[in-house]
């Protein structure tokens, strides 16, 4: 096909645009590894919105990444460089492509992705105590670089994690050596994950799941979903955070209406129009 062809298509909204039922896996629920969680992604369920203050930390973030990008131009290449790999179906962005031209007088020049995170002062601690970033960060930077090399053949050298304490703004800088094997375990499931989807089914099986002491249940946005990280949250100090309490009831009402045929209706309510009724719009 010629190029102004397929262009021709795009303006006739006549691209084939090939599963469109089935959705990405982002490279930051990948990293988490929870490949069930990647199985409510490819399927496109809803995720719980966060609380309010979990919303200010995350805009607090974005602000403090165009700042951050800001001391880095020198070496910017491409902010927020968009990724695809079709046969996995991870869809993604990476925060930046950096080059260190030989100029600089470094010893190993080249292109590397660069990750930013900032985190509270505990976090922060955490990461300088031990020398080297969270495993789901390294993994998100790895991804980061693979999705570079693959998509655009660009020959990335390495990563660079950066951190910010958003309590003091301390950083600190990590070098990310690319090593496939740190993907492994959650690149060799996916496959799985990914034909189940195209069944309309969900991953079974602990191999699957975080373990259930793992912190990230609480924050993951298919919570409200899943009665693994409801039960692992349950059993775990602290309170279910308020919005994720508050779908999950939903979810349950949405449910039980589906099996009491008395109330004759043939059609969940959706949880819009839940929200209607309960006035909590
Ligand atoms: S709640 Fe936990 S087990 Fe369930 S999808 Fe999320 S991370 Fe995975």
């Amino acid at each position: 096909m010629k190029t102004l062809e397929l262009l021709r298509k795009a303006v006739e909204g006549k691209l084939d645009r090939g599963e469109e039922g089935l959705g990405y896996v982002h490279p930051s629920t990948l990293a988490q590894g929870c490949l069930l969680a990647a199985g409510h992604e490819l399927l496109r369920h809803p995720r719980a919105e966060p609380e309010a203050r979990r919303r200010r930390i995350m805009q607090a973030g974005t602000l403090s990444h165009e700042r951050i990008m800001g001391y880095l131009r020198p070496f910017i290449v491409a902010r927020e460089l968009p990724f695809l790999e079709p046969e996995l179906r991870i869809k993604g962005r990476c925060d930046a492509l950096l080059y260190i031209p030989p100029e600089a007088g470094v010893e190993e020049p080249g292109f590397y992705a660069l990750e930013v995170k900032t985190t509270s002062s505990v976090g922060f601690a955490e990461v300088r105590g031990q020398g080297a970033p969270k495993p789901e960060h390294l993994r998100q930077c790895l991804l980061y670089q693979r999705g570079l090399r693959n998509f655009y053949g660009v020959p990335v050298r390495g990563g660079i994690v950066y951190y910010e304490n958003r309590d003091t703004l301390e950083y600190q800088l990590f070098a990310v050596e690319y090593d496939e094997g740190e993907l492994a375990g959650i690149l060799e499931k996916l496959p799985r994950v990914i034909s189940l989807a195209r069944e309309g089914k969900l991953p079974e099986g602990e191999e699957y799941r975080l373990p259930a002491d793992h912190w990230a249940h609480r924050y993951c946005p298919y919570l409200p979903l899943c009665p693994y990280g409801q039960e692992a949250v349950a059993n775990a100090k602290g309170e279910i955070p308020p919005a994720v309490k508050a779908r999950i009831i939903a979810e349950r009402i949405v449910r039980k209406e589906l099996k009491n045929p008395r109330k004759g209706r043939h059609r969940p309510r959706s949880l819009e129009e839940l929200a209607r009724e309960f006035g909590w719009e």
